[in-house]
């Protein structure tokens, strides 16, 4: 026995504070009409719960309070409190006896509480809804609502059924794992679209960091090889100029020696008293060393050009290289400003023409930018090539103009010369053995001469190394800014050195360098640890959220498992269910009837509703709908269906169905008010056997103004209604019991 008592106080008729004690399987409640039978009923369906004021016999909450009368005044409040035994854990908590109490105030709010603790009215349905007590009240027959379960219509049967075979729970369960499945497609969809969303910025971060390690691996590459190549070229100048300082000494040194010689006969032909060669070579000799310096500074003036026309052509080649390689090529903006008013021309003309144009818009816009993008692609930057040509032009000028004065210089050194020349033979003609002096000026200036040809020849090659060697220091400023400085280690590098074999593949290791210097330049890749980091932000979110959709997907399959576990469970529980109860309702119906048969029986009907779908169409849906239906056959009548049978027929139908659902899943108690009322002597009889059956396995509280039901009670309580509109509880015998029934 679970039910151990209830109690009410302040609810409806019952002011005063009552009690019934449930000590016995079958208890009974008895009293005249309108003394506040019902009144019990519905306090048990009110404090399991019940949220329909209505089916309280009430308009709002406040109609549930004790409304005063006859001198005694009206409650504030109403509470009942229903106790039941769990020594057996009927109910899923750790506690022996379970107190169930809801109170309503005049408000109408409503407390309830579970062993005196507040909670929520959920936590009490659930606890209910383990013990198989729900509020829908299949188990509290309400007075005049026992053939409710005949008059319904089959789906509502169906739903009545189901949760008396307490197949409520896995509905409920059914239906919350399907609204979390909606809510997981829901979140599914979301995640989808937030890196459908993401999903370009990614793809660009991800090829701009992969061009930062395209970039940095160039790079890498560039301090390798400048590395290798600024030490070898610059060992290789070292070496060129320490050749060219030996080729220089002697050639230096024989002439300081001449030039003392020099001075030697100078003094000593202008001590002589016959000056008439000394003083004209003295001329002649400090002539041909002013030739001689003009030309030298031709010479230089000369280098210096060619430096600068080497530098223009340099301009140009890089310009061309880059033409062939470069990505990220500059556009003058007057050039695209002339293509957008172009486009603007087009947009405005099919504007005026209207919609049709639009695909051929879109066509000729296409074309348009084609050609724009190809005609700038393989283009140089003209105006600098223009003016290094120029500037080329210009000095290609001026060396013609060094080359004239060169000319001419020669011609007069050639000249000195031969002035030179004849005065020498006519000097040697004179025979004249004492001028030693002058003959010794004659063999210096020869000797010199000669020196001093290959002196220059030494000098022009030492410009040269001068122009690679700045051009290397230029070069070197580029792929340090481009490579960084770890280039300038180069310096402390130890490598093997070899002239010959640095000289055949220089060039082409200088090629390789600049191209790299240029791919550099063009990848142009600046803020990279901002982009790297941006990158590792958007992949990370991605990553997140891609495995969050595995783990949405993994719980929408395992809720979609679930929801068909259930189905499944659903569908063999009710099919066995319903077997069941037809077993009983067959033999139930037979021993009231004395005969003929009763059923359940499933219908499927088919029902087209309208939905609205998302794109606001009116959609119709055609859904099966379930139900059960209720066949009889009365014996020794030809009556099939319920819409013939009489009143009594239809009480005695709807208890058998009744108490064989009850007897299929019997629920912890029941409550009949006055379910026997139709019954006559016979019936009465035969409703009490049954009621004796179905309280083996269930307790019974039978209202009612039937002897023959009050007599197979254990204990009865007697209601009264005084004058003062109160309601007073007794309990009683047996006889005393017929008496207060009247
Ligand atoms: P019957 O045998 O005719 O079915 P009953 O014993 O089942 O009668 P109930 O319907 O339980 O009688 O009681 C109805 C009585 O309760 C009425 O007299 C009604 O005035 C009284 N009642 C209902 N609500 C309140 C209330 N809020 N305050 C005071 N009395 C109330």
């Amino acid at each position: 026995m679970y039910l151990k008592s209830i109690e009410l106080s302040g609810f409806k008729s019952f002011a005063k504070k009552s009690e019934l004690l449930f000590t016995s399987r079958i208890s009974s409640i008895v009293g005249p009409n309108g003394s506040g039978k019902s009144n019990v009923a519905e306090a048990f369906r009110f404090v399991l719960g019940e949220q329909s004021i209505k089916s309280l016999r009430g308009k709002k909450g406040e109609d549930l309070i004790f409304n005063g009368g006859g001198g005694e005044s009206r409650g504030n409040r109403a509470s009942v409190k229903v106790v039941f035994d769990n020594s057996s854990k009927v109910f899923a908590i750790d506690f022996p006896e379970i107190s169930i109490e809801r109170v309503v105030h005049r408000d109408g709010v409503n407390d309830y509480f579970i062993n005196g603790s507040a909670v929520r009215l959920k936590d009490v349905l659930e606890l209910l809804l383990g013990a198989h007590i729900g509020a829908s009240g299949h188990h509290i027959i309400s007075q005049g609502e026992a053939d409710k379960i005949l008059n319904t219509t089959p789906k509502e049967r169906k739903a009545m059924i189901e949760d008396a075979l307490g197949l409520r729970l896995y509905q409920y369960k059914r239906i919350e794992s399907e609204r979390k499945l909606k809510k997981t497609f829901e979140n599914i969809k979301e995640v989808e679209s937030l890196r459908r969303e993401i999903a370009p910025h990614l793809k660009f971060l991800r090829k701009q960091v992969e061009k930062m390690e395209k970039a940095e691996s160039m790079r890498t590459d560039l301090i390798e090889k400048a590395k290798l190549y600024f030490k070898s070229e610059n060992m290789f100048l070292a070496f060129s100029k320490t050749m060219l300082l030996e080729e220089r000494k002697p050639i230096d040194e024989k002439l300081q020696t001449l030039e003392a010689e020099l001075k030697n006969a100078r003094t000593v032909l202008e001590s002589e008293k016959n000056k008439d060669h000394g003083s004209e070579i003295l001329r002649l000799e400090s002539e041909i060393s002013e030739a001689r310096k003009a030309k030298d500074s031709l010479v230089i003036e000369l280098g210096k050009i060619e430096g600068l026309i080497a530098g223009e052509e340099r301009v140009i080649r890089k310009q061309k290289e880059a033409a062939a390689t470069d990505v990220t090529k500059m556009i003058r903006l007057r050039d695209v400003e002339l293509f957008f008013n172009e486009i603007q021309e087009d947009v405005r003309d099919a504007e005026h023409k209207g919609a049709a144009d639009l695909l051929e818009l879109v066509r000729s816009f296409g074309q348009r930018l084609a050609s724009f993008v190809s005609s700038k692609k393989d283009a140089v930057d003209h105006t600098v090539v223009v003016e290094a040509e120029k500037a080329i032009e210009g000095f290609n000028k001026d060396k013609e103009r060094i080359r004239d004065r060169m000319q001419q210089a020669e011609a007069r050194d050639l000249e000195l010369h031969g002035t030179y020349e004849s005065m020498k033979k006519s000097i040697e003609a004179e025979k004249d053995s004492s001028r030693d002096a002058e003959k010794a000026v004659f063999r210096i200036m020869s000797e010199e001469n000669e020196l001093i040809a290959k002196l220059s020849l030494i000098k022009a090659r030492e410009e040269n190394l001068k122009k690679d060697e700045a051009e290397l220091m230029r070069g070197l400023e580029e792929a340090v800014r481009l490579g960084g400085s770890e280039i300038l280690k180069f310096k402390d590098m130890d490598i093997q050195f070899e002239e010959s074999a640095w000289l055949q593949k220089r060039e082409e290791e200088k090629r390789e360098i600049s191209k790299l210097v240029i791919r550099l330049e063009d990848a142009g890749i600046s803020g990279t640890d901002e982009v790297v980091k941006e990158f590792r932000d958007a992949n990370e979110r991605d990553e997140f959220l891609a495995r969050e959709l595995l783990d949405l997907e993994q719980s929408a399959e395992s809720l979609r498992s679930l929801i068909e576990d259930l189905e499944k469970r659903l569908a063999v529980e009710f099919a066995t269910g319903i077997a069941r109860i037809n077993a009983e309702f067959g033999e139930l119906f037979k021993s009231m009837f004395g005969g003929g048969s009763a059923e359940l029986k499933l219908t499927r009907e088919k029902k087209v509703s309208f939905a609205e779908s998302e794109e606001e169409d009116m959609e119709t849906e055609e859904k099966i709908e379930e139900g059960l239906d209720i066949s009889v056959t009365l014996p020794r009548k030809k009556i099939h269906g319920l819409m013939m049978l009489s009143g009594g027929e239809r009480a005695l139908t709807s208890i058998a169905l009744l108490f064989a659902i009850s007897a299929v899943n019997p629920p912890p108690f029941i409550i009949l008010d006055e379910t026997d009322a139709a019954l006559d002597e016979a019936n009465s009889k035969r409703y009490g056997d049954m009621v004796e059956r179905l309280s083996k396995h269930s307790q019974l509280i039978l209202i009612t103004h039937n002897r023959e039901t009050m007599s197979r009670a254990g204990i009865i309580y007697g209601v009264t209604m005084s004058s003062t509109g109160v309601s007073k509880l007794l309990s009683i015998e047996f006889d005393q019991a017929v008496e207060v029934a009247k």
